[in-house]
């Protein structure tokens, strides 16, 4: 019998070890197992990434699963501000999340995260935030951490190290269900049919166990409601063209609702010296960016993102964003790419004219191709109106040297209905991080899984849960 099972080892389970570890120094320790079906941080390998082909579809994607979660090839942008990264403010409040990201950064600091902040100049940041009001952008305030793909993983070994001390830790290990009676949870029945029993269960399954979650909490009926999809383009340009702002704030978070269609469009993801990579989802391909902490490349990549949130009758944005994403493959192999001055003019790029482009691509394999046979009206007129905007801000955006990668897609799960402990319907079953839906960022997921491992050690320690 464990006090507590935490499904999933990504960011929010990890912080939630880690809070136990920490709770056991003031109060009574508690026996903590974590669960995660994928391998070992240092045993994570994507074949397709590694060798640029399309998804060989591992029985478990160890690009999503396993010790570090899906952030642990991520860039390692750990975002401090309680406006970017999820919903948990919903629930806690602006103040509660801006304390428990303070408490996330201690841990990343202890473990090895570089000093060095971003975006924390007030100076800095209203000179450009007028510049952005001048241009109908908004400029978002964001401080962040920048640990670099490269500097992720150590972290999350030498975390990994720290808490395999005080916690049980099994690797390559599927939760299959929760096991609940007269509704409290009792513990987890594993894929191998293993059950263990447990006070207290979190699951913090991330993305890729999203609709597993889903379907658990429909078997306990547990309500959920559903997030948006983001659906956009990813942006390269050279360096020099947005140098001055990101050298300044390295990270811009600029907002933009469109002139034609009133939606909201964003900036997501900006990497200066960074690269353009493909990412695999299920069977579809999409675009991403990423920067090493030393990187290199001579360009800058963004993402811009148009935001649709579905009513009725029409409810499932996951489906409508991978039919967008598959289309762009099935006209492409892929992922496309063109020029933005050849989408201006209504004509395909091709490889001869992107290569009379100053901007080499840095994403290779990408299909030159035309991304409005791809994009609905709407989404490339937003687009289009953002980039319009933005080269206002920093002028060379709209240039022929621009170069437009589709398709993004960011993919939210089903918002699970929970109270302000993160705690579901079911007694002693709590959830955290990007599966609930409650979070879609690392260091919101981190803190998720924290605030939910302090309810958890509280309720344990008053014996609510016995
Ligand atoms: C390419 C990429 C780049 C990113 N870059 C950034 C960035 O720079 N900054 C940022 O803030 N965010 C970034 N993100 C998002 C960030 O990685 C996620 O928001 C974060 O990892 C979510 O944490 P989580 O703990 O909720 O879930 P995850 O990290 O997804 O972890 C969930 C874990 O649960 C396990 N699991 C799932 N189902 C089960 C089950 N049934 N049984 C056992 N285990 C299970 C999985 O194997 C996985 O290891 C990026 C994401 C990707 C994919």
């Amino acid at each position: 019998m464990y006090d507590v099972i935490i499904g999933g080892a990504g960011p929010a389970g990890i912080f939630a070890s880690l809070e136990f570890i920490r709770q056991a120094n003031d109060k009574k320790e508690l026996k903590v197992l974590v669960l995660d079906m994928g391998p070992d941080v240092e045993r994570r390998y994507c074949p397709s990434r590694e060798l640029h082909k399309t998804c060989v579809k591992c029985p478990i994607c160890t690009l999503q699963s396993g010790w570090g979660g899906a952030g642990t090839f991520s860039d390692g942008k750990i975002t401090l501000t309680p406006n970017v990264g999820g919903w948990l403010a919903d629930l806690i409040g602006n103040e509660g999340l801006t304390k428990l990201l303070k408490d996330v950064d201690n841990y990343f600091l202890e473990f090895g995260a570089p000093r060095e902040i971003y975006g924390d100049d007030e100076n800095k940041f209203e000179y450009w935030d007028k510049r952005a009001r001048l241009s109908d952008l908004k400029l978002e305030k964001n401080i962040l951490r920048h640990m670099g793909s490269d500097m992720s993983k150590q972290v999350l070994v030498n975390m990994k190290n720290f808490v395999s001390k005080y916690v049980e830790i099994r690797l390559g290990t599927k939760i299959e269900e929760v096991v609940v009676e007269g509704n409290k949870v009792r513990g987890v029945r594993l894929k191998s049919g293993e059950k263990i029993s447990a006070k207290a269960v979190l699951l913090a399954p991330g993305r890729i166990g999203a609709q597993w979650l889903s379907s658990e909490a429909k078997r306990l009926g547990i309500k959920t409601n559903r997030n948006p999809v983001d659906l956009g383009v990813r942006v390269e340009l050279p360096y020099e063209v947005m140098a001055q702002i990101t050298d300044d704030l390295y990270e811009p978070k600029l907002k933009f609702f469109s002139k034609t269609f009133d939606d909201y469009i964003r900036t997501f993801c900006v990497n200066p010296r960074g690269e353009v990579i493909s990412e695999f989802y299920e069977d579809v391909v999409t675009v991403n960016g990423h920067s090493l902490k030393n990187g290199t490349s001579g360009n800058t990549n963004f993402a811009i993102l148009v935001s649709t949130h579905f009513t009725e009758p029409f409810n499932d944005p996951i489906a409508f964003g991978k039919s967008i994403a598959k289309l762009a493959n099935l006209i492409s192999n892929g992922v496309i790419v063109q020029r933005l001055s050849d989408l201006l003019q209504g004509r395909r790029s091709t490889k001869e004219r992107i290569n009379k482009s100053i901007t080499e691509p840095t994403l290779k394999d990408a299909t030159p191709g035309d991304l409005s046979f791809v994009l609905p009206h709407r989404i490339l007129t937003d687009i289009i109106e953002m980039l319009r905007a933005l080269d206002k801000l920093t002028p060379g955006v709209v240039s022929q040297n621009t170069l437009l990668y589709g398709v993004e897609a960011k993919f939210y799960s089903s918002r699970i209905e929970t109270d302000k402990h993160l705690q579901t319907n079911v007694k002693g079953l709590f959830v955290a991080g990007d599966g609930a839906g409650i979070t879609r960022g690392i260091a919101q997921a981190a803190a998720s899984g924290m605030h939910a491992a302090r309810s958890i050690a509280e309720l344990l320690n008053n014996e609510v849960l016995d």
